[in-house]
């Protein structure tokens, strides 16, 4: 199963990204990821890399596609992946169709989470990250406290603030998303790949639940 999720930044497709990879036992990437373990690593790549994302710019199309299907062809990824911010501009789409089909392989749904700036904003700013790589839980000091202030409920490790989750910087990558968004959507909804959910903060639905929607959708399908 291949699955890409859209949606603005802090929309929350991490969080139910990293659910469905564990209900369907295939792996979560997501490029914002993998770039930054590039940019952590700080060769030449990451530096190229850190000089768009830290500015809320994405990151050219040509690195994008080469590093994701690098990614892509890790035996891991044999079964299905879940897409966490990849594609985010059509000829991202167009590029991973290609590779799909050339191994008989396509993109099962696209499930896009459709919430508010305002939403975004709230959310973002009070986003924590989990530290260890292999766990990657997403807290939120308002929304979802860890229990004990700035460590991770399930593996203990630290929590850290992303560098670009702020106010600014937030509004500059809501921005870029805006530019190339309304091409992918419409991209996969005229294949009738697009599964859209309408999210609201405050509405009490959480990733949980949305993931189990999404859960019993992909059975009926
Ligand atoms: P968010 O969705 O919360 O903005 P991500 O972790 O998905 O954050 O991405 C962080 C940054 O990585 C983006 O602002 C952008 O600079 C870069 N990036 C991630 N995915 C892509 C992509 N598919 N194409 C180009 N740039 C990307
Ligand atoms: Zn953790």
């Amino acid at each position: 199963m291949y699955i890409v999720m859209l949606g603005k930044p802090g929309s929350g497709k991490g969080t139910v990204g990293n659910l469905l990879s564990k209900k369907l036992k295939i792996p979560h990437i997501s490029s914002g990821e993998l770039f930054r373990s590039y940019v952590k690593k700080a060769g030449n790549i990451g530096k190229e890399i850190d000089e768009y994302i830290s500015k809320g710019n994405l990151v050219p199309d040509n690195l994008a596609i080469k590093l994701v299907e690098k990614r892509l062809l890790e035996q891991d990824c044999e079964k299905g992946v879940i897409l966490d911010g990849f594609p985010r501009t059509k000829s991202q789409a167009i590029e991973l169709d290609d590779f799909l089909k050339k191994r008989n392989k396509k993109v099962d749904i696209a499930i896009e989470l459709d919430l508010s700036d305002k939403d975004i904003i709230d959310r973002i700013v009070k986003r924590m990250v989990c530290t260890n790589k292999d766990c990657r839980e997403v807290y939120n000091s308002e929304f979802k406290p860890p229990k004990q202030e700035g460590i991770c409920d399930i593996c203990g490790s630290k929590l850290e603030k992303r560098e670009d989750d702020d106010v600014e910087t937030v509004r500059k990558r809501l921005q870029s998303y805006y530019e190339t968004s309304a091409e992918l959507t419409d991209y996969y909804k005229s294949q009738q790949l697009l599964y859209a959910v309408k999210l609201n903060l405050h509405s009490g639905k959480t990733s949980e639940d949305v993931a189990k929607e999404v859960e019993e959708y992909l059975k009926e399908k």
